[in-house]
């Protein structure tokens, strides 16, 4: 009999034991979101309203167009995407993109160009590319063309690029061919890359979750890290030559649980990267869940990734005077371009450029320029910010709280690249990288 007693009384112990276990671990994963959903959210998005009301329009200072857009992202001409136009072309309006340039994956070793979605709709520009297999490449050949991605890969960038097409550098944490003399440029910013270093994506994703609806762009922005070694990376190779910064959306919108009917009446369940999970027989699970459908006809939606929270994360801004797919193609491998996180704030009219000493400015961003010619060094932000001035990558001015922003180069040579931070919550966080100036 005493046995039982202790033995009961062991089960009790383990038994409330394994309850405050649970509760502990509830709490571990609960407390960060709800205190982000009611304490930090709420206080960001208070600074963020202060900060939009202090907008200027900068004075500008080259009579090119800023057009903002996206580069990298996916449809469901990709394998791991659903994305189709009706939704993506919405996201894109409320985002107020000019441009998109997509890259899905390929469809076979025979690749055939012009493919996927490419043309003006809704007002914005939209061409389509290959992210190719292999070292991840955007690859724009912007012109009628079959690319073999069994042949030489060298030989396969150096007629792209001069055919008249673009080769970007994307995943720059993977490794590349970074000597290779045709690629125009890199990713020096990607929200996939970003998300990979993560330490807990179980707290990333929870706090997702319950940070979804009005909180969206906050609970996102949780995976930002600034991006050091590989724009240290960045840096390295343009003491050789230009390689042009971009940012990357990598937009797939497929990390979500979704649903919806098909034609035969039975519904299929559509889990994370855009795969199916099951085809089955409506029952009450979807009688209990099932909404409307929305354009795409999905149902029922529990997602992250939405397209309008990607397009309006890691943008690409291009100075130009055409909006047009070769046109800006054009702008950006001279690297008339800087990149900027725009759920913070909207950066067009961002610039930067160079002046000669009776204040003529002869440079922007991308630009190369001999040192004799260049006196001062401007740049000119939509809000106050911390500027940073950066030559052959190390930080040697900085300017707080302003504006505007110069600096006497003294005709030192270097590549010039500016740094623009905002100031959440007492920290400064990167807003907009320039392309540099060379200047030689
Ligand atoms: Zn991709």
């Amino acid at each position: 009999m005493k046995a039982v007693k202790i033995i009961g009384r062991i089960l009790l112990i383990l038994v409330k034991l394994s309850a405050v276990l649970s509760l502990a671990i509830i709490l571990y994963f609960l407390i960060p979101p709800l205190y982000n959903r009611y304490i930090i959210y709420p206080e960001l998005e208070h600074e963020r309203a202060l900060l939009w009301k202090k907008y200027k329009k900068p004075q500008q200072s080259t009579k090119h167009t800023d057009y903002k857009g996206v580069l990298h992202s996916h449809t469901y001409r990709s394998h791991d995407s659903r994305g189709i136009l009706s939704e993506i072309i919405p996201a894109a309006k409320k985002a107020k993109l000019n441009f998109i340039f997509l890259v899905d994956h390929r469809l076979s070793d025979l690749d055939t160009f012009p493919r996927g979605i490419h043309g003006t709709f809704n007002d914005i520009v939209i061409e389509s590319g290959t992210e190719s297999p292999g070292p991840s490449m955007m690859v724009t050949p912007l012109r009628n063309v079959v690319l073999d991605w069994k042949s030489d890969r060298n030989q396969l960038i150096h007629n792209v690029v001069k055919n008249g097409g673009m080769v970007f550098y994307l995943h720059s944490e993977d490794s590349h061919d970074w000597a290779n003399p045709d690629y125009q440029g890199m990713e020096i910013y990607n929200i996939h890359s970003d998300l990979i270093d993560e330490k807990s994506p179980l707290k990333f994703l929870i706090n997702g979750m319950l940070n979804s609806g009005v909180n969206r762009h906050w609970s996102y922005r949780e995976l930002f890290d600034e991006q050091t070694k590989i724009i240290v990376l960045w840096d390295s190779l343009n003491n050789h030559r230009k390689i042009v910064g971009m940012a990357a959306v990598d937009a797939h919108n497929n990390q979500s649980l979704r649903a919806r009917y098909l034609k035969n009446g039975k519904v299929e369940w559509v889990g994370p990267n855009a795969k199916t999970l099951s085809i089955t027989e409506p029952g009450w699970k979807e009688k209990l869940l099932f909404g409307k459908p929305d354009i795409a006809g999905w149902t029922f939606k529990m997602e992250l990734d939405t397209y309008f929270h990607s397009f309006n994360f890691a943008n690409t801004h291009i100075f130009g005077d055409t909006l047009s797919s070769r046109a800006l193609k054009n702008e950006l491998v001279k690297g008339h371009a800087y990149i900027s996180f725009e759920s913070l704030a909207e950066a067009n009219g961002f610039q930067f450029v160079s002046s000669d000493s009776s204040g003529k400015i002869n440079a922007v961003m991308g630009d190369l320029i001999q040192s004799k010619n260049v006196f001062r060094l401007k740049a000119t932000s939509p809000f106050p910010v911390k500027f940073e001035l950066y030559q052959n990558g190390k930080i040697i001015d900085s300017k707080e709280d302003s504006y505007d922003y110069e600096f006497q180069t003294k005709n030192k040579k270097g590549n010039y690249r500016i740094v623009a931070r905002l100031k959440f919550r007492k920290e400064w966080l990167p807003w907009v990288y320039t392309n540099p100036i060379y200047v030689y």
